[in-house]
């Protein structure tokens, strides 16, 4: 056992299978400590980690200048409602709002809980203009509360939890044609991800975004961007939107906004956010100061260290290793999907075991929708780094498919 848990990873399990509720599919690893790319367990075994905090840790773990901006904050002051004003929370929606489309920010805890904000949001703009719809695509994801959970496309999610909330629409991804027919007088919002995460990261097609925008417009509709997984520096710019050349008119964050320390946020264009008056909304601990000193922390290092081109050089080196793979086995790869660290690779065999072979080898990533690989990994990852988990995941491929030869 390694001098950072006090006790063994078994000890742990058992105490778990006694006492928290087994909603979760885990792997029987109990973890201790993090560095960067790095992450140890109770018995002191490292591992890299190609997915660090499920998206959250945009800087690894434990990135020094958001170490210390918490213990910074913890010693001042840790929470106090939204009732008063705070230092904090007026300089990170300063902060986010100069790099985004100078909208007006509501804090929150998660994704789901930003979503929830934002679907509340254009119900209330909808209500006196007789708009209620929410438009959204199959294999979207935008999290588990109701509302959120109605508006993810997915029959699995709902499954055993209907009645769903009324008023969603589905459409395909990636079909101008099936949105026009869906958007009607009665459509308050699309909603969507740029770059769907959880659906396997699935780009959008040219034009698509630019199109769902003018749709907005000419019918009257709000087009609200679910970045929950996109933002704060993952593609390459702080929000996915960047790259297309559109504006939303509002969009939701939470994973990477405050680099691990939970955090959500609805951002919207301050004509629309004047829809919600005081009382509509709240959320007890959203914006709050440890948070918010987090969040500022992060934006702060990714600009003082040029990470958002960082992430752009770390994808490249993705994309040129999961090419040489191709090459090798064109029989393994059937997609590679990559937006700075955003990165999935499709393959022809089932993911999951890819992940439980990394996992022997020391190297933690992740499988999403039966066939992809996806890796979401810190923007500090070194190219040493990169390059190491690039050899363990071909080995893992490999090794998946002999196996099934
Ligand atoms: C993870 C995710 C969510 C849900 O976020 P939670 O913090 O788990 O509630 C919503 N939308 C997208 C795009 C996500 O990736």
């Amino acid at each position: 056992m390694s001098q950072l848990a006090s006790v063994g990873t078994e000890e742990t399990i058992a105490r778990f299978q006694r006492c928290v509720i087994p909603n979760y599919k885990r792997y029987p690893v109990c973890l201790v400590r993090g560095e960067g790319s790095w992450i140890w367990d109770a018995e002191g075994r490292r591992y890299l980690d190609l997915f660090p905090g499920w998206g959250c840790n945009i800087l690894g773990h434990c990135p020094p200048k958001v170490v210390e901006a918490v213990r910074d904050q913890v010693g001042r002051l840790i929470h106090v409602p939204n009732t008063w004003y705070t230092e904090p929370q007026g300089d990170f929606a300063e902060l986010l709002s100069e790099r985004s489309f100078g909208g007006q920010c509501f804090f929150c805890n998660s994704g789901a809980e930003a979503n929830e904000a934002a679907i509340k949001l254009a119900r209330a703009w909808g209500h006196p203009r007789g708009r209620y719809k929410i438009v959204t695509m199959e294999h979207g994801f935008h999290g588990r509360t109701y509302a959120a959970l109605t508006a993810t496309a997915q029959p699995k999610y709902h499954a055993g939890f209907e009645p769903m909330v009324p008023g969603f629409t589905y459409v395909p991804h990636n079909d101008l044609s099936a949105v026009e027919k869906a958007v009607d007088h009665e459509t308050a919002a699309i909603l969507i991800e740029p770059i769907q995460g959880e659906g396997g990261i699935n780009l959008p097609a040219p034009g698509y975004l630019e199109g769902l925008r003018k749709i907005c417009d000419v019918r009257g509709a709000l087009l609200i961007l679910d970045e929950v997984q996109t933002g704060l520096g993952r593609t390459g710019t702080w929000f996915a939107y960047q790259h297309f050349g559109i504006e939303p008119d509002a969009l939701t964050c939470a994973k990477a906004l405050a680099a691990g320390v939970a955090a959500g946020v609805l951002i919207a264009r301050p004509e629309l956010a004047a829809v919600f008056q005081p009382g509509m909304h709240a959320s007890t601990f959203g914006g709050n100061p440890i948070a918010c000193r987090a969040g500022i922390a992060a934006v702060e290092t990714i600009e003082e260290d040029g990470l958002l081109a960082r992430g752009v050089a770390v994808g490249a080196r993705f994309q040129s290793r999961f090419e040489h793979l191709r090459e090798e086995r064109p029989e393994l790869v059937r997609d590679i999907r990559i937006r700075g660290v955003m990165i999935g690779l499709e393959l022809t065999m089932n993911a999951s075991a890819v992940v439980a072979e990394c996992l022997e080898r020391g190297v933690l990533v992740n499988a999403t929708h039966d066939v992809v690989v996806r890796l979401l990994p810190a923007l500090t990852i070194d190219d040493a780094q990169i390059d190491q988990g690039c050899d363990v995941l071909a080995d893992a491929v490999k090794t998946v498919a002999d196996r099934r030869a």
